[in-house]
């Protein structure tokens, strides 16, 4: 990591150790205003666990400028390894706190991924909720990450946030790969907040989130995610493991 900020490492992977309103105003809100860019990863167990698995994917983790703590399985292995993160940061939060700022200072937003449908809902709930919010563009997400048509689109029309929705390993891939082609911005993996922000899936109840449980109501509203839990599973054990 390149910024000096204090990180405690999990698994080859180091975690920013401060809180939201830190990270944002100390460090993303001053990047955004002065055009520096800069490459933010919001990682859960599962990014953790691939890039254990993938050393390419890892060295784009490690690569990134912050790597932030998005999961109760990272709280919880820096509490097992006597090092506590200050805070759980999930990645919609974050997100929605940056369109919040961009709203303010008239910074442009690009929104690159998810179903063609729900990418279009997401613009639209966006320009509704931040009406003076700049679109820069937006495009589905099912494309070659090699793709050079799409990724030039997207720097040409020069954003100052990326948030790219493709889901994990491929939107940490696809800034990795293109982002020299811009003169700026601040890109982010989304993952799946394209689907929340468009009001197509659902975010776990308040009281399952402070109960750490919210990958519980996950698995129950989509089954088919429970290959993703084993591997958190996983990563507890290795976790437990290694200490
Ligand atoms: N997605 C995409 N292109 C792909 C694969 C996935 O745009 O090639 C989108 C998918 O439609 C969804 C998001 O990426 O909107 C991934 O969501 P998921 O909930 O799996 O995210 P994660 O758990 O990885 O944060």
């Amino acid at each position: 990591m390149k910024n000096s900020i204090e990180t405690v490492k999990i698994m080859d992977i180091s975690f920013i150790n401060t809180t939201k309103k830190d990270l944002l105003h100390y460090h993303l809100f001053p990047k955004l205003n002065t055009g520096q860019q800069c490459f933010v990863v919001t990682a859960n167990p599962e990014i953790v666990m691939k890039a254990r698995e993938d050393d390419t994917y890892k060295q784009i983790i490690q690569s990134a400028d912050y790597v932030i703590p998005d999961g109760s399985g990272i709280i919880m292995a820096a509490n097992y390894i006597k090092q506590p993160l200050q805070e759980k940061i999930p990645g919609y939060d974050l997100m929605i706190d940056l369109l919040k700022f961009a709203e303010i200072q008239g910074l442009s937003c690009y929104f690159l991924g998810a179903k063609e449908y729900i990418n279009e809902k997401a613009v639209l709930q966006a320009e509704k909720q931040f009406p003076n919010l700049k679109i820069a563009g937006y495009h589905h997400g099912f494309f070659e990450i090699d793709d050079s048509v799409i990724a030039d689109e997207v720097a040409n029309s020069n954003p100052d946030i990326v948030l790219v929705a493709l889901g994990f390993p491929k939107q940490e891939q696809w800034i990795a790969k293109h982002k020299d082609k811009f003169s700026k911005g601040l890109f982010m993996g989304v993952g799946g907040s394209f689907d929340v922000l468009a009001g197509e899936v659902k975010r776990a109840p308040k009281q399952w989130i402070n109960l750490n449980l919210e990958w519980l109501y996950r698995l129950l509203k989509q089954p088919f995610r429970y290959k993703r839990i084993i591997k958190v599973f996983e990563f507890m054990f290795r976790v437990i493991l290694k200490k």
